[in-house]
């Protein structure tokens, strides 16, 4: 089946899915993206990720596209001639095309919108959260404005491929005082030796996730404690557990740090709870 991507307004097959050489996308990264899961068809936290669309294009003042009601054809369409009934949907706004000139377009200029689907097997995922993956911790070289979610993405491909480099899945990224920011693309958490669930608290220097805040609703039906606040490379070494969320991965457990294995090296009981119970507190959309 060939695949369907939307690009600004059309249906279109794979090949000949593209946008222009002048895109700001492509010439200064001038885009932002959002990544949702579908699951049996359905679309997870479809309403906080499209606020968070909303935020970022308003964070760096480029108007919203399209209205709330079309955004929602959109996803669900592309969803619909792709056949994805476990996977992600992904799409990315830019500030359009025009000749090269870091100024702003004129107003009016249209944004470029892309919207793609693409199917993840449940079996596999479910595989690889039985096993955890490893992480490598590296020094954060991105910009003060990691809340906006841009496709700005070259120090987090470099950080994975460097972690790929030592068989590791996920970097971690580490500010100038040694506290873990957030994964390369995922945020960071970890079970202290007491049992207390820590996540760095979110400012400038991360992206509020959507699966974040989702969990965080879930600790708090569930009555879970939860400390929001930064912790060091060490502390994560010595943590009882450790895990990533992002939509793409819900919740994965985290079973080496730089090598070094994490509680007794396996998947945490308290992670693979909030990992089954995630979709319990998440907003599942009608198709
Ligand atoms: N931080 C970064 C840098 C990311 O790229 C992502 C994934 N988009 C996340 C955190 C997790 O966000 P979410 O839970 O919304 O997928």
């Amino acid at each position: 089946m060939t695949r369907i991507i939307y690009v600004n307004g059309r249906y279109l097959p794979y090949a000949q899915a593209a946008v222009h050489a002048e895109d700001r996308g492509f010439q200064f990264a001038d885009a932002v993206y959002e990544v949702c899961e579908v699951k049996g068809g359905r679309l997870v936290d479809e309403t906080r990720h499209m606020g968070r669309l909303a935020r970022s294009l308003a964070e760096l003042g480029m108007p919203q596209p399209m209205p709330p009601g079309a955004w929602s054809r959109v996803l669900r369409e592309t969803i619909r001639r792709n056949r994805v009934t476990d996977g992600l949907v992904y799409l990315q706004v830019s500030r359009g095309a025009a000749p090269r000139n870091f100024l702003f377009p004129p107003s009016g200029t249209r944004p470029t919108v892309v919207c793609l689907a693409r199917s993840v097997s449940p079996v596999e995922q479910e595989v690889a959260a039985k096993v955890g993956i490893g992480v490598k911790t590296i020094p954060d070289p991105r910009w003060d404005r990691c809340d906006i979610k841009t496709v700005m993405l070259l120090p987090a491909a470099l950080a994975k491929e460097a972690a790929r480099a030592e068989g590791a899945t996920e970097a971690w990224f580490v500010d100038g005082n040694g506290y873990i920011t957030e994964g390369a693309s995922s945020n960071a958490w970890i079970v202290d030796g007491e049992g207390h669930l820590i996540t760095r608290s979110t400012d400038n220097r991360l992206l509020r996730g959507i699966t974040r805040t989702t969990l965080i609703d879930l600790l708090r039906r569930e009555g879970l404690e939860l400390v929001e606040r930064a912790f060091t490379v060490a502390e994560a070494k010595a943590a009882r557990e450790a895990f990533v969320t992002s939509a793409t991965n819900i919740v994965m457990p985290v079973v080496k740090i730089d090598g070094q294995p994490i509680g007794n090296g396996a998947p945490g009981l308290l992670t693979e709870r909030l990992r089954s119970e995630f979709h319990g507190a998440a907003e599942i959309a009608a198709p």
